[in-house]
């Protein structure tokens, strides 16, 4: 797994303030910034806290960013793992995994433990009713293991859990029930305001003819269906092609240039998907 200290690591600085959009789930997700950061008041009022949350909706809309950014923002450790990660695994080495991530948690309370894609080690287990993609024995392991820890993570530890996914159907109930990820917050794909937002937020560190406000706006029009990474792509996109033209800033040809290419992609992608 990846560790980021909030110190040292390479994941430091994201913060609320970089995950344009989503002032929602900013909101519902400061709860676990003022719980990390002082614990004791929540314990003198009697309050019990989520253990966890999951972040869901589609691919490349600010999970991670927003997950980073709790971290960030609470000043404490993030340990992320992707889902596929414990799956590769085999002859119990997945379970393993799983052990070593909460073991090496404990050490760091308090702390954040960020499972990207839970679904690939999530999904529904062959006992349970409810579909043709059962678990194979391996990820049913893994599974187990992650429950096992989670229910032996006491409130009094300081972990919070955040996992992602954008396939929550194929997900094994038991990883929602009460006192496991029963905090549910959307992430979804940005809307017009948004998307502007996002594209300031971008074209803040691209070397541009006028301001980022001057395009935003437009932007935002051309690109319904766009999530946060098609943005960054675009704006990245038009700096490259400025540059392939020996150009010494970007402009609006440069960024048209870029949304046309992005939208044949996503186009394709959106149609794949369906
Ligand atoms: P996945 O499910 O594919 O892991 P995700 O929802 O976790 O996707 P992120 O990794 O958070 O997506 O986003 C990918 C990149 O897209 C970010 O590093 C950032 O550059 C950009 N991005 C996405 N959403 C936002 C946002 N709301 N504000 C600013 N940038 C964003």
């Amino acid at each position: 797994f990846t560790l980021v200290d909030p110190l040292t690591g390479p994941g430091k600085g994201v913060k609320f303030s970089d995950v344009a959009g989503l002032s929602e789930a900013k909101q519902e997700v400061m709860e676990f910034v003022d719980y990390l950061k002082r614990p004791e008041h929540y314990k003198a009022l009697g309050a019990k806290v989520p253990k966890g949350a999951l972040l869901l909706g589609p691919p490349g809309c600010g999970k991670t960013l927003l997950a980073k950014a709790i971290a960030t923002e609470a000043n404490v450790p993030f340990l992320s793992m992707a889902g596929s990660e414990f799956i590769e695994m085999i002859g119990g080495l997945g379970a393993a995994r799983v052990r070593d991530l909460f073991k090496e948690a404990r050490k760091r309370a308090p702390c954040i433990i960020y499972i990207d894609e839970i679904d690939a080690v999530g999904r529904k287990r062959s006992g349970e009713s409810g579909g043709p993609t059962g678990a194979s024995g391996e990820s049913e392991q893994t599974l187990n293991q992650l429950l096992v820890e989670m229910d032996g993570m006491a409130s009094k530890e300081n972990i919070i859990m955040l996992a992602s996914t954008n396939r929550a159907d194929i997900l094994d109930r038991a990883l929602l029930r009460p006192g496991r990820f029963d905090r549910h917050i959307l992430i979804d794909l940005p809307n017009l305001i948004e998307r502007k937002q996002i594209f300031e937020q971008h074209l803040k560190g691209i070397a541009l003819e006028y301001g980022p406000s001057h395009y935003s706006h437009n932007l935002a029009y051309l690109t319904p269906g766009f999530s946060g990474a098609d943005i960054a792509n675009v704006c990245n996109e038009s700096a490259l092609h400025a540059a392939r033209f020996k150009q010494t800033q970007v402009n609006k040809s440069n960024l048209d240039y870029a949304v046309e290419r992005l939208v044949g992609g996503t186009e394709k992608r959106n149609h794949a998907l369906s």
